[in-house]
């Protein structure tokens, strides 16, 4: 073995999350010293040049977490704060999902250190491509696929793929994931994160014919929270609260999310935020604490702490966002007799169509929605129980048995010589 148990790892954030698994006591001192490295680390810069013809030297990185389990999988992020630290905190968080999901992925995350906004299009399109030359040996369809994470999108996962294959010489459409249709994505990847956590509340409510008696508050109303929003109200839950970084509404009959829907995208096109609906206001703190059978984080991490722990009154938590709650204030829920499905399974919808899509690619398929759905339901669900079975057998919070199925799956394939 290489690293002694003391020695200091590369990644800080992630000796935190390790440190976290730790105390929960679910991971003995060697396993967890298997997982305290980040397998393979790259940092790439390069040159651009921009609309205005000077230079600029773009800096990039690319963590593989662990690559025990199949190629790396994970996004690829746009941001100006990115660092190494941030990036293989993130491949950690994958190398956990794709593991709990029983996927056949290792962990990865790639980030590039540029604001956006900055920046015109066809300089976008320069450090996308820039991105894929520099680490092009590091990654493709059996090594690393990424896949859109903060600020890139599907266009920015066509150009990239248009810079693999220029170079690979072949099409190779399995490279990357969260593609356009049209290019080789997934059917039902744009929905696929609520509707991973959607199948998994209607098991934890599959006992409750009328849907009409489970009261929900949703915190952000995007790509993730609004789809969960549609999804509930479309199959008969009350959901009284919806939020998003303007504010929220509460009706505490319940709120006409298709209406709501109707309003804020009028021709498709976002035109309203929640505080322009008509109706009763609640900030972003009330609707936390709202006394509901359901609440859905799926905005921002960290938003339930040790400021508003004990307030919290919903029955259940359904984590949609990463990391809405921190780690030093679970106990507290738990004693308060909240439980909570943690975002390790309640988030993992997206990788799993990730997966489909690649496998879509690597076979040459176009799979319809109702399948590409029907297999997200019966890998989520199944994980779920796996997840369920073991907290029981060793009496363990939900989150303590996700983490220990993961870091268990990974540590039993790491080579050790
Ligand atoms: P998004 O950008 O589409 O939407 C974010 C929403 O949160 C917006 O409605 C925004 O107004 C709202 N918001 C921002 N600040 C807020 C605040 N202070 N209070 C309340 N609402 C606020 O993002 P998304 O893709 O829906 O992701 C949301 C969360 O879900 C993130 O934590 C993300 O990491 C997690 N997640 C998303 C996916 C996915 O496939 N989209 C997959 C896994 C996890």
């Amino acid at each position: 073995m290489v690293y002694s148990e003391n020695e200091l790892i590369f990644c800080n954030n992630c000796k935190i999350e390790i440190e976290n698994i730790k105390k929960q006591g679910v991971m003995s001192k060697v396993e967890l010293l298997l997982v305290k490295h980040p397998q393979k680390v790259f940092q790439v810069n390069y040159p651009i040049v921009k609309d205005d013809g000077s230079i600029e030297i773009i800096t990039a990185y690319r963590v593989q977490y662990n690559l025990n389990l199949g190629p790396g999988k994970g996004g690829i992020r746009f941001h100006q704060d990115v660092d190494l630290d941030e990036v293989s905190e993130l491949a950690f968080g994958m190398m956990l999902k794709t593991s709990v999901t029983g996927l056949p992925f290792g962990g990865a995350k790639g980030g590039i250190r540029i604001n956006p906004k900055k920046y015109s299009k066809v300089e976008l399109e320069k450090i996308s491509r820039g991105y894929v030359r520099e680490l092009f040996d590091a990654i493709g369809p059996k090594k690393d696929v990424p896949a859109p994470d903060v600020n890139t999108n599907p266009e920015i996962m066509s150009w990239m793929l248009d810079e693999y294959e220029k170079i690979a010489g072949e099409k190779s459409p399995a490279f990357i994931t969260g593609k356009p249709v049209a290019d080789g994505g997934s059917e039902g990847r744009d929905k696929s994160t609520a509707m991973g956590g959607f199948y998994l509340l209607n098991e934890e409510y599959k006992d409750t014919e009328d849907k009409k008696n489970i009261s929900v508050a949703i915190q952000g109303f995007g790509n993730a929270g609004a789809v969960m929003a549609e999804l509930l109200y479309e199959n008969g839950y009350k959901v009284v609260a919806i939020s998003d970084s303007s504010g929220g509404v509460y009706d505490d009959s319940g709120l006409n999310i298709t209406e709501i829907m109707d309003e804020l995208y009028k021709d498709g096109k976002k035109v309203g935020r929640i505080n322009s609906l008509k109706g009763d206001k609640i900030s972003n703190e009330e609707l936390l604490e709202l006394s509901v059978d359901l609440l859905v984080p799926a905005a921002l991490g960290g938003v339930i702490n040790s400021e508003n722990v004990e307030d919290i009154r919903a029955t259940k938590i359904l984590e949609l966002a990463n990391g809405p709650i921190l780690p030093n204030v679970e106990k507290v829920l738990e004693s308060n007799g909240i439980s909570v499905i943690p975002g390790l399974i309640a988030n993992s919808g997206g990788v799993i169509v990730s997966y489909f899509e690649w496998e879509q690619n690597l076979k040459g398929e176009h799979w319809t929605l109702e399948e590409v759905n029907r297999k997200l339901k019966e890998r989520i669900v199944g994980a779920f129980y796996k997840i369920k079975d073991l907290a029981q057998k060793e009496n363990l919070s939900l989150r303590k048995a996700a983490n220990k199925i993961a870091i268990t799956r990974v540590i039993k394939n790491v080579n050790v010589n």
